[in-house]
């Protein structure tokens, strides 16, 4: 994740912003030496299907306490708006089939409003994702 080109997400944006560049012939070490002194100033990752998370207590989302994240309220749609959330380029089709899902149920003549307009915000939601993922990977190219 720390290496990767198109991070999405508000913690992704973080990420991308306050790296350092890491080239050359010592690309593994130092990557190795930066992940340990995150971890050393206290980062916990989580991974799931949808994405990383970059726990820290005082931003989640989900309302999660000092042992981390809330197992109850964990769902893509509260980590996507989450300032812990990252998404790489390995979450991409994640986000890609929820576009696809959400286009479909926009196509169905009987949703009744309150659905159309949460449909509508996970389109959103899903398709700013993607974008992000993309417009990274254009970039480092
Ligand atoms: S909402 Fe998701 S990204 Fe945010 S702290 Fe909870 S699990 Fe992590």
């Amino acid at each position: 994740m720390l290496a990767a080109p198109g991070l999405g997400g508000r913690a992704g944006e973080e990420i991308v912003a306050n790296r350092p560049r890491f080239r050359g012939k010592r690309i593994k070490e130092d990557l190795a030496s930066y992940a340990r002194l995150l971890v050393d100033a206290g980062l916990v990752l989580g991974v799931c299907d949808w994405g990383f998370c970059v726990y820290r207590e005082e931003y989640s989302a989900c309302l999660g306490n000092a042992a981390g994240p809330n197992p109850a309220r964990r769902e893509p749609s509260t980590c996507a708006r989450c300032q812990n959330f990252v998404v790489s380029e390995q979450h991409r089709p994640y986000w890609a089939i929820q576009v696809h899902r959400c286009q479909e149920l926009l196509d169905e003549p009987a949703l009744p409003l309150q659905t159309l307009r949460i449909v509508r915000a996970r389109l959103d939601e899903a398709r700013s994702l993607v974008r992000a993922i993309d417009c990274g990977r254009k970039e480092s190219s």
